[in-house]
């Protein structure tokens, strides 16, 4: 699998992206570099350059970062001082072939690419993408309980709520650490799986009834369910952690007022295991880009 000719520009990001550059160089890609001006090493067949000077027209591909754009249209980079403008005017520069890939997306971005018909792909929207990604995230739970909790993870009660691809990672990483874990969830395949697993299966109509004897609470749930009731009847050392995205499932007032510590946990991949994470990002975006070359390949004979 190799991408010789395909030329992809890679606009701002963190440390993952640099797993990123260096499988596309690697995969023999033609890059464009913008915004890693402050970025010392060097990577041949790639070249950092301002965004007005990519050759637009020739390009296969746009990788942006993780997170995409902000909202108001520019695209932050660790590697450049400034953040740097992805706009309308910018992406009508492209050929209509021209793929958009960013992990997740935004208003911003969703307007973007729908006002440009430029085919958008959110890397993290995958399947394969989210269980690879649950391994850092449940590693980085494991660094979150140890370090808010005087007690060890074995031997403590865990609960978890929801069995998805998060889910399952935590509550089989902090079962293998010799926690007591049961599980929280509301379908019923969901429960026989926690019961296979070898876990204890709750469902989530009986929250309030299943926290009354924790230790820890792991939301993985993007939904409010952690509420003031749920949290009331904690006892008061319990610690919760919130994986859900962005505001999280539980209720962050309540837990304040009543002295019960919830911390929300956004983006432990790219905190505990920057390399990783972007590896699980580079190896689904070489395969993606090679499927898309290959298409083009064929196309043209
Ligand atoms: P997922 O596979 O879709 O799992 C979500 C689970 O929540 C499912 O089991 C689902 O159950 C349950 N659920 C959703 N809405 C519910 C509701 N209203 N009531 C009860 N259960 C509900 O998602 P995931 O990949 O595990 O990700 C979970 C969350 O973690 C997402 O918000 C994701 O963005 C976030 N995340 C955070 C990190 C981090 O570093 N903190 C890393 C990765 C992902 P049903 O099947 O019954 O709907």
């Amino acid at each position: 699998m190799m991408l010789t000719g395909m030329h992809v520009a890679i606009i701002g990001g963190d440390a993952r992206q640099l797993e990123v550059i260096r499988k596309l160089v690697e995969l023999d890609a033609k890059l464009s570099l913008v915004g890693f001006d402050q970025l010392a090493h060097h990577f041949t067949g790639a070249v950092k350059l301002p965004i007005d000077e990519v050759d637009f027209p020739d390009l296969d591909a746009i990788i942006l970062p993780v997170h995409g754009t902000t909202l108001d249209g520019k695209v932050n980079s660790v590697f450049a001082q400034e953040p740097i403008p992805f706009t309308e005017e910018i992406v009508k520069r492209t050929a209509q072939r021209c793929t958009i890939y960013s992990g997740i997306s935004n208003s911003y971005l969703d307007e973007l690419v729908r006002k440009t018909e430029r085919k958008h792909v959110q890397l993290f929207a995958r399947d394969d993408v989210a269980i690879y990604n649950s391994i850092p995230t449940a590693e980085g739970t494991v660094m979150m309980v140890i370090q808010h909790t005087d007690f060890t993870i074995h031997g403590s009660r865990v609960a978890v709520l929801g069995l998805g691809r998060v889910g399952m990672t935590v509550a089989r990483t902090f079962a293998a650490l010799g926690a007591k874990v049961k599980v929280g969830a509301r379908r019923s395949e969901h429960l026989a799986r926690i019961t296979e697993m070898g876990l204890v299966p709750f469902h989530l109509n009986d929250l309030e009834k299943e926290v009354r004897d924790i230790d820890v609470c792991i939301n993985t749930i993007p939904h409010l369910i952690v509420t003031a009731s749920v949290i009331a009847k904690m006892p008061a050392h319990t610690l919760i952690i919130d994986l859900a995205s962005k505001p999280g499932g539980t209720d962050f007032r309540y837990a304040e007022k009543r002295g019960v510590k919830a911390i929300l946990a956004p983006g432990l991949p790219g905190i505990v295991a920057p390399k990783t994470a972007g590896q699980i990002i580079a190896n689904v975006l070489a395969q993606l880009l090679y499927e898309d070359w290959q298409k083009r390949e064929e196309n043209k004979r």
